[in-house]
């Protein structure tokens, strides 16, 4: 009768040797079964996780609760122990697919086929209870593509989905039987590492995979590439349940991408500390706008030969009781980060074409403005508003967009840009000569300005390449009809360098440091076009 039982049955001997066998439980394994050997030694030949737990309940004199263990090939039984009077057990096993099979389906990803989230959890709530009793380590993996987004927006869904089956079957191949590989979701993958030497053996497998990974793909014919970066928590250190090691990888995940991607990380107690502090910052910025933290600083802009202020650039700041001054490096990309730039920049354009409508001379102002801006439809709208309401002649305000804005740029980005030029208000490219450069920016949009980096003026390295740069970029905007400024300009020496070159505009210490509003309006004030400016030393 037990025989026949769709369960799988088996019975324990007091010496711990299983000495029956139902059809059902013999099927599970592959081979020729379990009876006369021990069953932990079977369990261990055939590659069962959790096995021991199950083996410890057969000792135990009273009924188990249901152990869950895992199979070599994948599957996942819930088994309970009963005692026997004479000493043994009898313990059932049911192939928990059976009796959950839509369940079963909610934890595979029909895309790739590989375990999903919901299977990983349990994957790894499963051999955290094994180490309980192995005490041996693992190593939780977190991978997440890189500019995988471009793909998915240039190519389309499907090219996206087809990489992301080649990407699965690359990590597979990459895998030995006892790890656990999962798809979390969109580009995340996460793979469990049991049964190695820690850390050596995670490091090894993501060394091979950020090379393995990155290697170029043909899909559909097309040629394709894309990168990882990989964080590693490793059991026990790094966490001693579920979700703190696939926090902590994750942590561990985002350090590796903001480290530059296409590398891999491991888990520091550091990292969680700075991801609160970033938490907190975030609060805090969140509430900046309404608790009026912000203002604005104008530095100047100054024509050479003779020396005249042409404008001013809007800077921000941010003042908390707290933190004291928060420089923008600290929170802009935080800011754009959360989206809160768009509400901050709007607060930006209204305050800084407010103050320069106050002006008694009709310079310029620069206002920045960031690449999540552009995404957001209302900008031209923005810009319309914060010049109706100042009354600034658009002419006078100029936005200086980052070579990001134009990267990947879409076509809503390029009319934005028209629109914003067609009110009369000028665009310059900022930080002109860092990033990738590429000069076809200068042939997508009709920029007014480059503004020169002022890494080329001080910067670390060869003063006579900056220089350079400095005058090549001068000839290229003489020769396209672009205005040219150079930032960053600290002393009469670098004055008289960039002058040399060709310069005629200039915005740095030497010329003016950055200065309030009032401050700003005084200078103004005091500038009758065309006047010279007093140098401001630095
Ligand atoms: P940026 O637009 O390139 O602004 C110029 C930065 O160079 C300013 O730093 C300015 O204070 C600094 N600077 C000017 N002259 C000199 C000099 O002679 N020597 C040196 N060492 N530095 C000089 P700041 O104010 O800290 O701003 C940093 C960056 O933050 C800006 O770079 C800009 O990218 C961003 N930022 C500032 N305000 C805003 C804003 O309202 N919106 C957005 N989206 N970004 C902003
Ligand atoms: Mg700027
Ligand atoms: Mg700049």
């Amino acid at each position: 009768m037990l025989s026949e039982l769709a369960g799988g049955v088996l019975t324990i001997g007091s010496d711990g040797f299983v000495t029956f066998a139902n059809r059902s439980a013999s099927a599970l394994f592959p081979g020729p079964g379990p009876v006369g050997i021990q069953l932990l030694t079977f369990l261990d030949l055939s590659g069962v996780s959790n096995g021991s737990a199950l083996v410890e309940a057969t000792r135990s004199r009273t009924a188990s609760a249901p152990i869950r263990i895992g199979l070599a090939g994948g599957r996942i039984l819930d088994t309970r122990s009963c005692p026997l009077p004479d000493g043994g057990a009898v313990v059932t096993l049911l192939d928990v697919g059976l009796y959950i099979h839509e369940a079963d389906l909610a934890r595979r990803d029909p895309l790739t086929g590989l375990p999903n989230r919901v299977e990983l959890r349990e994957r790894l709530s499963v051999l955290l209870a094994e180490f309980q009793r192995t005490q041996a380590p693992f190593a939780v993996i977190s991978l997440d593509l890189d500019h995988f987004k471009s793909v998915n927006d240039t190519m389309g869904h499907p090219m996206g989905d087809a990489l992301l089956v080649k990407v699965a079957e690359r990590l597979r191949s990459a895998l030995r039987p006892s790890d656990i590989l999962a798809r979390m979701g969109g580009d995340e993958f996460m793979i469990l590492q049991s049964d190695a030497a820690q850390p050596q053996a995670a490091t090894a497998l993501a060394t091979r995979l950020v090379d393995l990974i990155g290697r170029t793909y043909i899909v559909s014919g097309q040629i394709l590439n894309v990168g990882t970066s990989i964080g590693i928590a490793l059991s026990p250190g790094d966490g001693e349940d579920v979700d703190s090691l696939l926090k902590h990888a994750d942590l561990a995940l985002y350090r590796a991408k903001t480290d530059g991607k296409g590398v891999f990380r491991f888990f520091q107690i550091s990292m969680d500390e700075e991801m609160q502090a970033r938490r907190l910052l975030e609060l805090d910025l969140r509430s900046a706008l309404a608790f009026r933290q912000f203002e604005l600083n104008f530095q100047p802009q100054v024509e050479l030969d003779p020396r005249r202020l042409v404008g001013f650039e809007a800077l921000l700041r941010w003042r908390t009781p707290a933190r004291g001054l928060v420089s923008p490096a600290d929170f802009i990309p935080l800011a754009e980060q959360t989206g809160l730039i768009v509400p901050i920049g709007e607060w930006v354009l209204q305050t800084a074409c407010r103050q320069a409508a106050s002006w008694s001379q009709p310079v310029s102002v620069g206002v920045n403005v960031s690449a999540v801006q552009f995404n957001n439809a209302r900008l031209v709208q923005i810009v319309t508003s914060a010049l109706n309401a100042s009354g600034l002649d658009p002419g006078r305000l100029e936005l200086e967009i980052t070579e990001s804005v134009l990267i990947n740029s879409t076509q809503s980005v390029l009319e934005q840009l028209h629109a914003v030029k067609s009110l009369g208000v000028r665009v310059a490219m900022d930080d002109f000569g860092t990033g990738y450069s590429s000069l076809t920016y200068l042939q997508k949009f009709p920029f007014d300005r480059l503004k020169v980096d002022q890494s080329f003026v001080g910067g670390s390295g060869d003063g006579s390449k900056g220089m350079a740069i400095i005058r090549a970029v001068t000839a290229l905007g003489n020769s396209l009809g672009i205005a040219t400024i150079v930032e960053g300009v600290e002393t009469e020496e670098q004055l008289a360098q960039v002058r040399a070159e060709g310069c005629t505009e200039v915005q740095g210490y030497l010329t003016g440091r950055p200065m309030d509003a009032a401050a700003a309006a005084a200078l103004a004030a005091e500038s009758p076009s065309p006047t010279a400016v007093q140098g401001d030393p630095p």
